[in-house]
Order: C-alpha cells, then structure tokens, then sequence
C-alpha cells in the first residue's frame, strides 16, 4: 500500500469546470533532492515526519501519485493598480488537498513546477534564494501568530535556471487553507463568465465560510469576513512591521493569510514609509500604504462582485474595514504597550512614540521588546535606542506613570512584573531580518542548509528568550540594512 492511500486527500478544486484552471503535471527538475521539511506541519497533517523518496518523487513530478490531480489555477489581477487579465498559476501547480485528523482541508500546492498555460514569458522555475525566502518567512509568520500559507517543505536541483545570473531551480511546497485569490473572481467578472463566478462563491461559502449558507443574503455576508480577515491580517502586519512589497490583488488570498512572499521585508528601523520592494519606484506598497492599499484591493474584488451582491452592501461592507482595521490595530498597540484600560491621555502617549521612533530611527522590534523588560532592566536601556535623550526621557517618564494607574479586571494595580510579561507575550524578540535571510540563502547557495534550519526553529519561537540564540536578536550590520530585494524570483 502507498502512503497516498494513507492520508485523507480530497482533489475537490479539479472537481469544478475547466474555466477555472488547466490540468498539468509536474515538470521534473534534474537530481532533485531535500533541502529542508517543516515536520510540525507534516504531523499536523498526517505526513511522515521525515522527509522520504516517496514524497519527493511525488510533490516533485517523478512519480505523481494516482490519489493527486495536479492543476494550475486560471486567475487575473490588478498589479500596481492596473488590471492584467493574463495571470494564473505560471509555476504554481494545486496538487491536492489533505485534511488533518481534526478535519482541516489545506491545498497542498508547488511552487517552481514548470510551465503552464500561464506562464507567460516567465520559465515556470522557481529559485533557491527566493523560495528559502517564502519557506522562512512564512514559517516566521505563523510563529508569530498572523494568518499565513505555510511551507510544508523545500527541494532544490541542479537545473540550470536563468535570473540576473544563473542559478538553481527550487521547488516550495505551499500549503494553505486556499489558494483563491480576489484575482479569482476579477477574472469571471472581467471575461463575464458570471454563471462560473456565482459557482466560485457558492464553493467559497461551502468550502470556507459555511455559517453564510442558507442566509438570506450569503454572498453579502462572504464578503463582509473578506473585508474583516482582510482587516486583522493588515493589522498584525502593521503591528509587527511586516511589508509585504506587493499588494497586488493576484496576491490577496480572500481568507486574509498572508500570501505570495516576493520582496518582502521587515521593518528595521522605524520607518514609516519603507519600501521592500526594489522595482516600486512610486512607493505604491510602501509600509504606511498597505491599510489604504488593501481597501483599494478589496474596492476591486467588490466591484468584480457587482452582479453578485447590491451595491448598498458592497459599500456598507467597504466602510467597515477602516473601523475593523482600527480596531484591531489599536488592541494590538495597546498590548504591545501594555495598556489594557482606556485613559483619555493615552492618544498622546501613542502619538509621541511613533513620532519619536521615526525620528530617532529607532529599531521597532527592539524597541517593543525593550519596554517589555522594564521588569528586568533599566530604563536607561530603553533610552539609549534614541539619539535624542532628553526627549526618550521625557516619553518614558510619561509611559511609566500611565503604566503605574494601569488596573486589572478586578480593578487592582497591575505590578510591572505582571505587565511585562503579558508585553513579552506580543513583543517579539526574534524577527526575520533580511540580513538574517541572506546569510541562510548563502549557505544554502553553496549547499550548507543548517543555517536555514537553526533559523526556521528559532522563529518558530519568536517571543521565547532564547539564550543560545541570542546574537540573532542583534540589530543589523550595515551591510544588511541596505539589502535591495527584487522582484525576481
Ligand atoms: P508573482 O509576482 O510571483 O505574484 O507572479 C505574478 C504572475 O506571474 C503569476 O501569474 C505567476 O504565476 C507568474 N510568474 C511569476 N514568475 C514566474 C515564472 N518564473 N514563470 C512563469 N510564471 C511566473
Ligand atoms: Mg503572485
């Protein structure tokens, strides 16, 4: 018996009509073999914890089991603002879903497959640098608890493959609880097959959103928990401060996990208007764009969903998402402050801190977690990340005395001991760091993939200290703040 007759996989996405994708199989790469494999997840979903030949010649292409119905998926998008209605999986295949023992049904999805109909002027190829990129970034996501695909696992190859120099084809095993993008539904609504795109919600609803089944208005109430889990997903980014780099809407998953990992990267020093991406010369993804461009992208699935849902609702479900976003981000800040109770001069407090961080240019990760250790360590540690003394004082001074008329839920004084470690909690310690990504990509470039592993741990626990760990915790070296990512990949 086969380990594919062992665990339970559905191929329901191949069941819908052929205007929704193309069937294609895996193009093999040549001597391809493990660099790494994410065993949590595969327990999770009932694969070996170790990664075996039999896995790698089926997520490959060697040996593409009968249980599988491998298919690249047909969806269009706005990229940087412009509709292009010629995109779909181009070197992405969808090869089955599984489901957890508690039920869970996630896309077990290649990254890197080869060519497809989509592929455009593209090679179907996927290299090893960008696809270490995804697996570590996306495992750092889920270590910090915000809604991401993940990687089950990583090959790499000696197929020659083209990009500003030559290197190697990778292969990125994506899981996810989907794969549909709002890019999905601008494509039914823009080649106006609006029989097809009714079908894709209906299949949305059923496979996703099933409390919206049977209501009077479902697809008002799909879009309404797009809107919402789009909300909290920018949130926990802006809280964090994660740039994505390319907030197209081919890149928007409609369950709000955070999706495609291109140019992305993670605030350093306080930035506001950091840009990731190297080829976004206008600055259209820029850190303090993304709440404005994910409303845009979510305008754009709402206007694609016009025979579907009334207008009224579109617009009452749009005007939502700014309350929702402010919402959850305003919770986080407070956690990430400590500040459970609402006073009237915490607005100020907030104000004067993220002024003065940008001013100062001050590490926003270290930042966070140093006023998480005001338990353990002195103020004077939290001053000393700002040039400007007097000022950082002067705050500090401020935030503890709000800290000390901060009550619990019994209405009594909360110890800084206590608030500490709740701020902990949420204020990582360990971040993925482009400098960090790029020595584990050198390593892995010269075929050392321990870097990459040690990495992959560390950021599963993100808020642990860590003591062994502790030089990743380091501010970036020089070289590393300037690391310009492009687009290719
Ligand atoms: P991305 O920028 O990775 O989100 O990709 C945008 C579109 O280009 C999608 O339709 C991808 O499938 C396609 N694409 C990106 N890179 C390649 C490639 N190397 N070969 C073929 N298609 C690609
Ligand atoms: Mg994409």
């Amino acid at each position: 018996m086969s380990f594919w007759d062992i665990v339970t996989l559905t191929t329901r996405f191949s069941e819908l009509p052929k205007a929704f994708y193309t069937p294609i199989d895996p193009q093999p790469l040549s001597n391809t073999r493990w660099v790494t494999w994410n065993s949590d997840l595969a327990k999770h979903y009932g694969f070996p914890d170790k990664p075996t030949d039999e896995l790698l010649q089926a997520f490959s292409g060697q040996a593409v089991p009968k249980q599988f119905a491998p298919l690249a998926m047909k969806y269009a998008g706005h990229q940087f603002g412009v509709y292009n209605p010629d995109l779909g999986d181009g070197r992405g295949l969808l090869l089955a879903e599984v489901a957890s023992k508690s039920g869970q049904v996630a896309d077990i999805h290649v990254k890197g497959a080869g060519l497809t109909p989509y592929s455009r002027m593209g090679d179907g190829r996927a290299v090893l640098r960008s696809s270490v990129r995804e697996y570590l970034c996306s495992e750092a996501m889920a270590g910090l608890g915000i809604a991401t695909t993940r990687a089950l696992g990583l090959m790499t190859s000696d197929t020659p493959v083209y990009r500003e120099k030559q290197e190697y084809g990778a292969l990125l095993i994506r899981m996810a609880d989907t794969h549909i993008r709002f890019g999905h539904f601008e494509h039914f609504f823009y080649t106006n097959q609006l029989d097809q795109q009714k079908l894709l919600a209906d299949k949305v609803i059923e496979w996703y959103f099933p409390e919206c089944a049977g209501q009077e208005n479902p697809y008002a109430m799909m879009f309404n928990q797009i809107v919402d889990k789009t909300a909290l997903m920018i949130a926990q980014w802006q809280a964090v401060g994660f740039a994505h780099g390319v907030m197209n809407t081919d890149n928007m998953s409609i369950l709000g996990q955070t999706f495609d990992y291109g140019p992305f990267g993670f605030l350093d020093d306080y930035q506001p208007e950091f840009i990731c991406n190297h080829s976004d010369y206008q600055g259209r993804y820029a850190f303090d764009q993304q709440p404005r461009i994910a409303l845009w992208n979510l305008s754009a699935l709402a206007h694609s969903l016009s025979a579907l849902i009334e207008r009224e609702d579109l617009e009452q479900a749009l005007n939502q998402y700014e309350v929702q976003l402010n919402g959850y981000f305003s919770e986080m800040m407070r956690k990430k402050l400590g500040l459970f109770t609402r006073l009237p001069e915490d607005g100020a407090i907030f104000d004067t801190m993220f002024e003065l961080l940008a001013a100062n240019k001050v590490d926003y990760t270290r930042f966070f977690r140093q006023i998480s250790m005001l338990d353990k360590a002195k103020p004077q540690e939290v001053i000393d990340l700002f040039l400007d003394r007097e000022q950082a004082t002067q705050w500090l001074d401020s935030y503890i005395a709000r800290c000390e008329r901060e009550l619990n839920s019994e209405g009594e004084p909360v110890s800084t001991a206590q608030r500490c470690e709740k701020m902990r909690q949420v204020n990582p310690k360990y971040i993925l760091r482009n400098y960090l990504a790029q020595i584990a990509i050198d390593r892995a470039e010269e075929g050392d993939f321990s870097e990459l592993e040690r990495l992959a741990e560390l950021l599963k626990k993100p808020f642990d200290e860590q003591p062994h760990n502790e030089h990743y915790a380091k501010l970036p070296p020089e070289w590393g703040k300037t690391l310009e990512i492009s687009c290719s990949s």
